[in-house]
């Protein structure tokens, strides 16, 4: 059966399944949830062994992927109140009704995923979608192959298909579900593939959720304390071979410690990783043959100053830092998304947060310094998906903080609370009653006007 009508009928199975109302049942959304943790925690060694296949990932950083497990703890415990309808106040001229708001399921959602982190970024969307109440199709991202197939087979063994399904493929396959009407999509991935989905979704007037990416900037004071500075950068920069959305994507740094810095960092990514990163078991690979090219010319930009080295048959690049990089090099031009760092320096904080707004708001913001004026300068001036004061990629972990981007980053949020809401319509109700019918607001309105202005407007 051709693609898109395989998909087209398991659309049509969700759509009957949900028709039945059992995915708004609260416990069996919670049973559901339970077996997605149960698949998750059963299924560690191949979830491990996916992302060491397709990144070369070590077990440690593979365990970020896993964190999934506590986005479903999060919201098995938190069910109950999530789905609950609020009461809220009514205003005078609604007396005698009451009014509440009561959160109910969008239906069928479709959920696409990226590369980078291929299992976390599929499943934590997927907590949200069942929690509120859906039916979901995942696609996992073709790049990451294994990761993928481990995706498919865990949700193949969990859920029954007219309920919750992994369609596995690449582009065409991508296409084939966006040609479908979905109640919500959520798309992973970058700003341009971001446009083709917000396209597809116009036409069925579909609502999305957009977690896209961008240039991440990290600004440093000189007032930092530099270790811990150059640790959090270095870190945060070279996990997964700077393959992370919110790695930052460039160094923005006070003239006057600009030196300091670059020498801790050094420090600091040879602590990690040793001399030789190549030969570290902690230092991931680039994903294909194809982003290994698009980055290894990057490495023409600039002066190398830390790293450089690559190897294409193992898609290795160095963790690399560029010097004397300017704002019109191409490696400043798009999202870098790979572990070559390049520094750019700035007198006056004005400067540089002028800069920072020259160009489209970004996923996450970086700012070092301990000066609590200069951290309120930036938050005030900017604006970004999230911001981290004093690390990096930290407020991507837990469930209070919602993560999503803004402007040509992203729009929507998800994690813990968010992702429930995410994927819920919250509607609007309000009850009245029979015991009584004021004649206020009925025609004739012939000696009405002052008590109906009054109530309406305080006048
Ligand atoms: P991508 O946009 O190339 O692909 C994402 C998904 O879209 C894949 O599943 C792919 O099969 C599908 N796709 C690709 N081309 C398509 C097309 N023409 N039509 C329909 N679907 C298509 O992204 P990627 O390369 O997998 O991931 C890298 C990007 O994702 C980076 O920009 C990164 O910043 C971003 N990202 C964002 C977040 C976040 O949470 N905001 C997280 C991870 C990655």
């Amino acid at each position: 059966m051709p693609e898109s009508l395989q998909v087209e009928k398991l659309i049509q199975q969700q759509r009957q399944f949900f028709a039945t109302g059992q995915t708004k049942n609260v416990n069996f959304r919670r049973e559901q949830l339970q077996r997605l943790k149960q698949v998750i925690i059963d299924h560690q060694g191949d979830i491990i062994a996916g992302v060491k296949a397709d990144l070369n990932r070590p077990e440690f950083e593979a365990y970020f992927e896993i964190a999934s497990v506590s986005e479903v703890n999060y919201a098995i415990k938190h069910l109950k109140s999530w789905t609950k309808p609020k009461k809220v106040r009514t205003s005078l001229d609604q007396f005698p009704a009451s009014a509440q708001i009561c959160p109910e399921p969008l239906g069928i959602v479709l959920i696409i995923g990226p590369w980078n982190y291929p299992f976390q970024l599929m499943i934590s969307p997927l907590v949200g979608a069942i929690a509120a109440g859906n039916c979901a199709i995942l696609k996992p991202s073709e790049i990451a192959a294994n990761t993928s197939k481990v995706v498919a087979n865990m949700i193949r063994e969990t859920f029954d298909p007219a309920y919750i399904a992994a369609v596995e493929g690449g582009v065409e396959t991508s296409q084939a579900l966006l040609a479908q009407k979905f109640d919500h999509i959520f798309f992973t991935g970058g700003t341009k593939i971001g446009q083709i989905v917000m396209e597809a979704a116009a036409k069925n007037l579909t609502p999305v959720t957009l977690e896209l990416g961008g240039k991440s900037p990290c600004v440093v004071e000189s007032d930092v304390q530099l270790d811990y500075t150059a640790k959090r950068i270095a870190w945060g920069k070279f996990i997964n071979a700077g393959q992370t959305c919110i790695a930052p994507d460039y160094l923005l740094v006070k003239r006057e410690i600009k030196n300091d810095l670059l020498e801790k960092i050094k420090e600091n990514i040879q602590a990690f990783y040793g001399e030789n990163p190549e030969k570290s078991p902690d230092y991931c690979r680039i994903i294909s043959p194809r982003q290994f090219d698009r980055l290894a010319d990057f490495l023409q930009n600039g002066k190398v100053i830390i790293g450089g080295q690559t190897n294409p048959e193992d898609q290795y690049i160095a963790p690399t830092v560029l010097d004397q990089v300017s704002w019109d090099d191409p490696v400043m031009q798009e999202e870098i998304f790979g572990p070559i760092l390049p520094v750019l320096e700035y007198n006056d904080l004005g400067e540089a947060i002028s800069q920072i707004n020259a160009r489209p708001k970004p996923l996450a913001l970086y700012f070092f310094s301990k000066d609590k004026a200069k951290q309120q300068q930036v938050l005030q001036n900017t604006s970004s998906g999230g911001v981290c004061l004093n690390d990096t990629v930290m407020q991507f972990s837990g469930t209070y903080l919602p993560f999503g981007g803004v402007g040509e980053s992203g729009m929507g949020s998800y994690h813990g609370k968010a992702s429930f809401d995410t994927f819920s319509h919250y509607k609007s109700v309000l009850k009245n009653t029979f015991w009584i019918d004021l004649q206020l607001r009925y025609a004739p309105y012939k000696g009405k006007v002052y008590l109906i202005k009054k109530i309406l407007t305080g006048l």
